[in-house]
């Protein structure tokens, strides 16, 4: 069964937690894009690109490259803005613009979402998913099982599962966890660069005995393929850049021991996983 290979395509502006100020870099974009666009290519793997609105337009080529090198565009947020800090209108104007103009650049239909910042929760945004269905949206991957300073909701389900709204039914597939105590994520972003090596294999053999196929995702900041910027401060830089070269050498390690996939494609053994009966 092969895995699930996911990017957040953003830059560092974007970030959250610590991205003020910092200015837009087009070149360190397209380089750090290319890269992971030969990975793939060199080690016949796919993967599902969310990418950030406002990248589309001055990055139209590079973005008509990814698809059509066989990956999926997804979308994730026009300017990275947290969901829960998001009016409905503005939530519903945002995903209606950026489906739009994804699809206009690859001609196919878009059906992914991921909130930037994992940042919803059954709590805080009891209507996202019926506003993402209405929109035209197949499948989010938003929800993160643990929480911290700044999203996640311990109280999420683990696995894949529809939620029902009344325009039918749309699949969440959160960030796989490990279930120790606590739920502990372990397949992207600070924790796949914090965890050592032998750490996350335990936590990946707890999850693979699930048999769902583990959702990876990575920004290319991650994976050392964007230089933390000098203007970050330091407790931005230790969240979100450290242990990216490890982290690199860790991901060309997965790529040849292990097949990818993009979520559109896995979604008939995604969908199994579901025990909720939504209509
Ligand atoms: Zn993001």
């Amino acid at each position: 069964m092969p895995n699930i290979l996911t990017f957040d395509i953003e830059e560092a502006r974007h970030m959250n937690f610590g991205g003020q100020n910092i200015a837009s870099d087009p070149a360190g974009l397209a380089r750090g894009l290319d890269s992971i666009l030969k990975m793939l290519t060199d080690s016949k793997a796919k993967a599902t690109f969310f990418i950030v609105g406002d990248l589309i337009e001055p990055n139209k080529d590079l973005i008509r490259r990814v698809a059509n090198a066989g990956h999926e565009l997804a979308f994730h947020g026009m300017s990275h803005k947290l969901v829960y800090n998001m009016s409905e209108s503005e939530f519903d104007a945002d995903i209606s613009i950026g489906k739009k103009m994804l699809e206009s650049i690859s001609g196919e239909k878009v059906i992914g979402y991921r909130a930037p910042s994992w940042s919803v929760s059954a709590k805080q945004t009891p209507r996202f998913w019926e506003i993402l269905k209405r929109v035209g949206f197949e499948y989010s991957s938003s929800l993160f099982p643990l929480k911290t300073p700044l999203y996640g909701d311990n109280h999420a389900p683990r696995f894949p599962h529809f939620r029902g709204t009344k325009h039918g039914k749309i699949l969440e597939i959160p960030v796989p966890t490990a279930r120790f105590i606590k739920n502990i994520p372990f397949s992207g972003g600070a924790y796949f660069r914090y965890l050592a090596d032998w750490e996350r294999k335990i936590l990946e053999y707890f999850w693979n005995v699930s048999g769902c196929p583990i959702v990876y995702y990575f920004h290319m900041r991650d994976l050392d393929l964007e230089k933390s910027s000098p203007e970050a401060r330091l407790m931005s830089r230790v969240i979100n850049y450290w242990g990216n070269a490890r982290a690199r050498k860790r991901f060309e390690n997965l790529l040849r021991y292990s097949k990818f996939t993009t979520i559109s494609e896995a979604l008939p053994i995604l969908r199994k996983f579901d025990s909720t009966g939504a209509k």
